[in-house]
Order: structure tokens, then sequence, then C-alpha cells
């Protein structure tokens, strides 16, 4: 659009872009932050709302810091690397805080963000595309918005360090054995993505080759050359996306080295991670999640729980110690199955599973709950599930939320029969403007 305005940073959107008022216009900026003032650079409207970036800065908030990752601005996976920690965490509250009154109408005191004390290389997923850029050199990185252009990135700080030097390694391999990467224009070539996993507790760590076809020429070569060099690592899976889409992972998969999978520790038990196992991607902060989660249960009296939204069964299978029963409930059935076989791998025998939808699956429940513990994706529950909590009435829900401005409307959903009691924001994931919160609602008294 290229129109340049000046103005006054006096909000943070729950995108994590600054936001600016003047006249009757309002910009959503990146990487503005409260109290600043800039140029800014006017570059699309949508929704009536014009969206920017800095042209250059006139007031710089005192809290702003130098971010660590070059590509910081250009790569938008970090909103929040140019504005110190204790200020990230402040506007995660905040968030918390106004979604639940403005959507919700719930007063309830939010607790303030619960943070990391090295909130860097957290993440034990990271994944990449591998092109060539204009030269024809091989890259890889992330591409640049709305397009197929892959900006190089030789280290992302926000992921496990162990990953860079195998990304890296994996390009030089390419080159040198000559495997075509996949051109996401022209829907040829072979190497589309590399995805890395890593443990936390135990020395394991998965290498996912995503290709457009099955047994790529060179791959036992490729495989010997990879784990010769770095012997850190324990598996590698092929996974093949034939599909012309944004999606990463295909369905078709096969173990090129080692057992498939690697496992990783939450308080105590054991999980197996395939390579499109849903896991929580901080391993440090999820125990703090669960904690709180499970520190509002009174476990007493032996109550029966309902894990909804289950995953792979972590929340459940950790409650279960406590419970007198668990049910889980997952769609997805990898995860369904996954979660299965994390009961026996850690002995837990009083846990049930179900792969079905959770509203379907609460709706046909013959019995009542006493206790509910519900952990669904961004775009939250859904009517069928909370209506029937609602004819249901357990004790006690817990909501274990990613997306603030969902759990606002599900919350005010159920408040005709449950009181919103406790809300705690966990930072799962620093850097970003993204906030996981726990909220704890109890059934009113009649
Ligand atoms: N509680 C788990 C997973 C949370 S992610 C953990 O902490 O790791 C949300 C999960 O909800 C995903 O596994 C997703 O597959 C599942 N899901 C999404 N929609 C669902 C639905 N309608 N019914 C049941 N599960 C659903």
């Amino acid at each position: 659009m290229g129109q340049i305005v000046r103005g006054k940073c006096v909000d943070i959107s729950s995108e994590g872009k600054g936001v600016v008022k003047v006249g009757k216009y309002i910009y959503f900026v990146d990487g503005l932050f409260i109290g600043e003032e800039a140029d800014i650079d006017v570059l699309y409207q949508r929704a009536g709302v014009y969206f920017g970036k800095v042209k250059q800065l006139h007031v710089i908030s005192k809290n702003r810091i130098q971010p660590k990752c070059k590509v910081c601005t250009s790569c938008g996976g970090c909103q929040y690397q140019q504005i110190d920690y204790n200020t990230q965490l402040g506007y995660k509250t905040k968030r918390v805080k106004e979604a639940l009154l403005r959507i919700g109408g719930i007063k309830t005191p939010v607790l303030p963000c619960i943070g990391m004390k090295e909130p860097y290389y957290y993440r034990n997923k990271i994944q990449m595309p591998y092109g060539k850029d204009r030269k024809g050199n091989v890259v890889y990185g992330f591409f640049k918005e709305n397009s197929h252009e892959i900006i190089p990135v030789k280290e992302c700080v926000i992921e496990d360090k162990r990953a860079a030097s195998i990304l890296w390694d994996i390009k030089e391999l390419v080159k040198q054995m000559n495997i075509p990467t996949y051109n996401e224009d022209s829907g040829k070539g072979i190497l589309r993505y590399v995805l890395i996993r890593t443990s936390y507790h135990y020395k394991e760590l998965m290498v996912v080759l995503v290709t457009s076809m099955m047994n790529f020429p060179g791959q036992r070569n490729f495989v010997d050359a990879l784990t010769k060099l770095h012997p850190e690592i324990t598996t590698i899976v092929e996974n093949v996306n034939k599909r012309h889409t944004n999606v990463i992972l295909g369905t078709e998969e096969k173990v090129l080295y080692g057992p498939g999978y690697i496992k990783d520790k939450i308080l105590d038990l054991t999980f197996e991670i395939s390579a499109s196992s849903f896991f929580q991607v901080n391993p440090i902060q999820v125990e703090k999640l669960y904690k709180t989660a499970l520190n509002l249960i009174d476990f007493k009296e032996k109550p029966i729980v309902l894990d909804a939204y289950s995953g792979v069964g972590t929340i459940g299978l950790i409650a279960a110690r406590n419970a007198s029963k668990v049910i889980s409930v997952e769609v997805n059935k990898d995860a369904s199955r996954n979660a299965k076989e994390n009961a026996k791998r850690n002995g837990v025998t009083n846990i049930e599973f179900y792969c079905d939808d959770a509203g379907n699956f609460i709706n046909n429940y013959p019995d009542n709950l006493d206790i509910v513990i519900m952990d669904p994706p961004r775009k939250g529950s859904d009517e069928k599930f909370l209506s029937t909590l609602l004819n249901k009435k357990p004790k006690q829900i817990i909501y274990v939320s990613c997306d603030p401005e969902t759990l606002a409307r599900d919350l005010k959903y159920l408040s005709s029969l449950f009181e919103t009691t406790y809300v705690q924001p966990v930072d799962m994931f620093p850097m970003t403007a993204h906030v996981e919160t726990v909220a704890c609602l109890q059934l009113k008294e009649r």
C-alpha cells in the first residue's frame, strides 16, 4: 500500500502485534510494543484493520532488547523476541485477563503467567523446508510470508540446540549426494522437509525426512553417512507426502534406522513419541502445566476423572495414579493407539481409552462424572460437549486451553452452572504471543 503513518502503540493484539490508533483507523504492527512510537509502513488491510511494520522507531520502550535471532523480524514465528522476558509474561497475563473479561464477562483474578528460567532453546520439535535459492544452492529455513521462497536459518533460538548441526549436515549431504530438493511450485524434486524431535530426558533423537516419493535414490548411503556424522541420532523415519499442500507430514511412513520412535518423560511417566504424534513441545513447562492442573483436583475421595481431548494420554495417565478411574477420549486414531500403548508401558491399569469425538462420547456416556479435565485444540470445545457438561453437572471442570479467546467463550457458555474460581496462565511458548491457561470451574451450589 506504500503509505507511512506515525503513531503510538497503546496495546498488544492477541497475535502479538502492536496496536496503534490514529484518528478512526487501527493499525496492527509487527515488532512494536506498548509505549513505543514509530513511523509505520502500511502493508495491507483486512476487515477494516490495517497491518504494517516498523519503518522507524521514534520512542523506544525501555524493555526492548536486542533479539538473539537475525531473522526474527522476517520469520514471523517469534513475535516477542525484541522485548524482555518479563514484559512478555506481562503481555500474556494481560491477554488472558482481557479475553476473559471482554468475551466471557469473567472477572476471576488471573494469576501472573508462570515463566521459564531459560526461555530459549526449549522446543523439542523443529521442522524446516529444504529447497534451492535463486542461485541453485541448497538451503533450508522457513518460507517467506505468502511465498515459497526459503529464507535460510542456521539456528533457531527457541529450538533444541542439538538440531542445528544436524540440519546443516543434512544440507551438506544433500548437496554432495545430489539429492533433488522439492520445488513447491513445480511439484518436482524429492526432499521436502526435515523434522527433528528431541527427547529431554533420554539421549534419543529422531530425524524425519519428508519426501515426495518412497525410497529415494541413494537413501541407504544417506542414512549411513548421517548416522556416522551424528551418532546422537537414534532413529530416522521417512515420511512420504505426495500432496501439493502446506501440511508437512503425509500418511505413509517407513522406518529407515532405529526403532521409529523416541521416548520422553513427563513427571516420571515415560511416553513413546512417533513421527506424527502430538506431544507438548516444551518439556520443562509441561510439567508445571500438568502440576498446576492436577493440583486443583481433590483426589482424597478417589474420583472418576474424564480426560477429554487427551492426545497420547499424558494428563490422564498422570491423574490415574491418584484417581479411582480415568476415562480418556481422543478423536485421532494414532494418538488414541499411542495412549493405550503408553498405559501399558507405564503399567497403568485404571484407565479406559475411547477413540471418539469428545462431545459425542459424553453425550452417550451413561454414568455421572465427578471431574472433567478438558484440553481442546485452539478452536476450543463445541456446543455438544459443553451442553452435555451442563446436563451432567460434574463437581469440577479443569479446562486447559491454548487459546484465551475460545477459553473465554466456552467459560461464558458454562457460567450459568459453573463458577470460574481460578485462572493460571503458563508460558509454554516463550518469545511468541501464544499462551496456555489452566482454569478451574466449580459447580455452583444450588
Ligand atoms: N491433552 C493432550 C493433548 C491436547 S491437544 C496433551 O496435553 O498433550 C488437543 C487434542 O484434542 C489433540 O490430540 C486432538 O487430536 C484432539 N481433538 C481435537 N478435536 C477433538 C474432538 N472433537 N474430540 C476429541 N478429541 C479431539
